[in-house]
């Protein structure tokens, strides 16, 4: 059977592995715990061996989260052979107008600490602003897909809340130092692993993908 373009996309079986096409220890981190219930069907490109390539880091190059979400499934699917979720993720701002957006990851020129480069960058891009400028919306876009050439299921979490003028707590990665979340009245840097996935972006998101899983339909 040949799945060029084809609608064949059946849900990953229980005895089958699942390709999370990430990197980001932070990101791994919170897949694994919010996708528990699949924990035995998880892996990580590293734990495949796939080196990281120079296409690789090329392939954020999409418009959206979702065609970059996309990109990478279908990417990291070639290479694997396995079924394969794929995540992008990122930050909009009211001030920047939607910005960094999709360019969350290096808002900040290069740095060998790019997560507190990005902070103190978002910080110097927001100071003098307050209220309705600071406000926040971190997104998160799934893409599935079993073959690299099948059609993608897709599905998409968001929360919101604020940018705060200087750092509150070392919990999470990137901005959640800095993130006020209007759900738990907390930054996420402070928050507990627990709390901040049963209201971030990402546990919306993967929690709708093992909704999908679960449902037999
Ligand atoms: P990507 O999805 O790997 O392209 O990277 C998204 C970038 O957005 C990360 O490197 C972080 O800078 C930011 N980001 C996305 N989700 C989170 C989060 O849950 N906490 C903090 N930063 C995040």
């Amino acid at each position: 059977m040949s799945h060029n373009s084809s609608n064949y996309n059946a849900k990953p079986l229980p005895e089958e592995r699942i390709l999370v096409a990430t990197r980001s220890v932070g990101k791994q981190r919170e897949i694994r715990s919010i996708l528990s219930p699949l924990d035995n069907m998880i892996v990580f490109p590293d734990d495949l061996g796939l080196q990281e390539t120079a296409e690789e880091e090329r392939l954020e190059r999409g418009a959206s989260y979702t065609e970059n979400a996309t990109l990478k499934a279908r990417h990291f699917a070639a290479l694997s052979g396995l079924p394969t979720l794929a995540d992008d993720s990122g930050i909009e701002v009211a001030q920047l107008h939607g910005g960094p957006g999709i360019r969350s990851k290096r808002y900040a020129p290069n740095s060998e600490d790019q997560d507190n480069a990005n902070n103190e960058f978002l910080i110097r891009q927001l100071e003098g602003c307050d209220g309705k400028d600071r406000a926040a919306v971190y997104r998160c876009a799934i893409c599935f897909v079993r073959h690299e050439h099948d059609r993608p299921v897709l599905f998409e979490g968001s929360c919101t809340g604020y940018i705060l003028e200087t750092a509150i707590g070392d919990g999470g990665f990137g901005y959640d130092p800095l993130f006020f979340s209007d759900d738990l009245q907390m930054s996420f840097g402070l928050a507990s692993r627990d709390a901040k996935e049963a209201v971030s972006h990402r546990g919306r998101a993967f929690r709708r993908f093992a909704e999908w899983i679960a449902d037999g339909s």
